[in-house]
């Protein structure tokens, strides 16, 4: 079935019990149970799993191509769980341009953990190869990535993996399965934030991952392991977060075509500005990883950055002058947002004081060349 297709009917089978088109909201935190605690309806206590995330997770799983998935509370929820199922002297490889939460992440927390990491350009394969280590056990990869929208080369990073016995994962948040499936190009697992454009309406909090095999050889990242993990800590899913997700995720592919269209018109109209530097955005041909990118992506999204001519004033400038973007940060929802990224991510961040993220979202593309050529002006 074409994702489109799947997209509305993944998870949707009408309600057995009552016939409704538009799926249940289970909020019980507890199921029967015969009185020996015999498991008679598949479901126990929330923290564990609920009927309305199960369909999600089904919807998900179906939508990346793997055989199964876990939802979370949020992404870092779903991160934290992979990186809390590795084993104490584990290695893992990230890239250098990365979403933030992550590089605090193991900055802060994975040394407690035990865990090693090296930090790479994942766009240099050499560099790469010379990181991994005989205790590698995972490769995180973030393609386009946030914010400088670099591509890493899916197929030849998972071979790299593979060669080390490690698992790669992707972080699959910018692109969404509609655009790119990373199981199909090698990965293991694929990741999203789906608090963006899955959920898609700034309105809900969640993550998610899918897992090419449920039981692959490295039984760390078994599903069964993920599963424990996620329970233990507590990153379930909320049921009514998981139904938004459920009803974002039947007009993903319509989003993902508009936010798509509109960000490579603005990309095109920004890059022909004096104004403007450099815009990073994998579907122009001055991006150093387009050739990639028309390969592994069937589309380049809704996200880009700018790199104004100037500094960090000039950039606030832009900012401060917007009238139909707003000011805030996140993305993937249905309305156009920018954001100083150096300013969010705070000390010690690696992003130029000159770049300025855009989520594009759905509204008329003009309106939006528009108001960014008068900010810049
Ligand atoms: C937002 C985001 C995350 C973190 O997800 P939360 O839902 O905010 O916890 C991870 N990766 C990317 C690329 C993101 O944009």
């Amino acid at each position: 079935m074409r994702i489109e297709t799947l997209a509305v009917h993944a998870g949707a089978e009408p309600d057995p019990a009552t016939g409704a088109v538009a799926p249940p909201i289970h909020l019980s935190t507890t199921f029967e149970h015969g009185p020996a605690c015999e498991d008679l309806h598949g479901y126990s206590y929330i923290r564990e799993k609920n009927p309305t995330q199960s369909r999600l997770e089904e919807a998900m799983a179906q939508l990346e191509g793997g055989q199964s998935a876990l939802v979370f509370g949020s992404g870092m929820g779903a991160g934290c769980t992979v990186l809390q199922s590795l084993p104490p002297g584990s290695h893992v490889i990230f890239p250098n341009d990365l979403y933030t939460g992550f590089r605090h992440l193991y900055r802060e927390y994975l040394p407690h953990w035990g865990i090693e990491t090296t930090v790479v350009e994942m766009e240099n394969l050499d560099q790469l190869k010379a990181a991994i280590r005989p205790n590698t056990r995972l490769i995180w990869a973030e393609t386009p990535s946030n914010p400088l929208m670099k591509i890493a080369d899916l197929l030849a990073v998972a071979d790299i993996a593979h060669a080390a016995g490690a698992q790669l994962l992707v972080d699959n948040t910018f692109a969404t399965p509609i655009l790119q499936r990373p199981l199909d190009l090698g990965a293991d697992i694929v990741f999203h934030s789906t608090t963006k454009y899955c959920g898609g309406h700034s309105d809900v909090q969640g993550g998610c991952l899918i897992l090419k095999q449920r039981e692959p050889a490295q039984k760390e990242l078994s599903h069964e392991h993920l599963y424990r993990t996620r329970t233990l800590m507590g990153a379930t899913a909320s049921p009514f977060a998981s139904w938004l997700v459920l009803r974002g995720l039947r007009s993903l592919p319509c989003r993902m075509e508009r936010h798509s269209s509109n960000a490579a018109k603005i990309a095109e109209a920004l890059e022909k500005s004096s104004k403007i530097e450099r815009v990073c955005y994998p579907g122009l041909s001055s991006h150093p990883g387009y050739e990639i990118a028309r390969r592994q992506m069937k589309g380049f999204g809704g996200m880009l950055s700018v790199l104004v001519r100037g500094g960090y004033d000039e950039a606030i400038h832009m900012a401060s002058r917007v009238k139909l973007f707003t000011n805030a940060t996140s993305l993937g929802g249905t309305e156009s947002l920018i954001e100083h990224r150096a300013s969010s991510e705070g000390p010690g961040t690696q992003v130029p004081q000159n770049l300025l993220r855009v989520s594009v979202g759905l509204e008329h593309v003009d309106d939006l060349i528009e108001d960014l050529l008068q900010a810049i002006g």
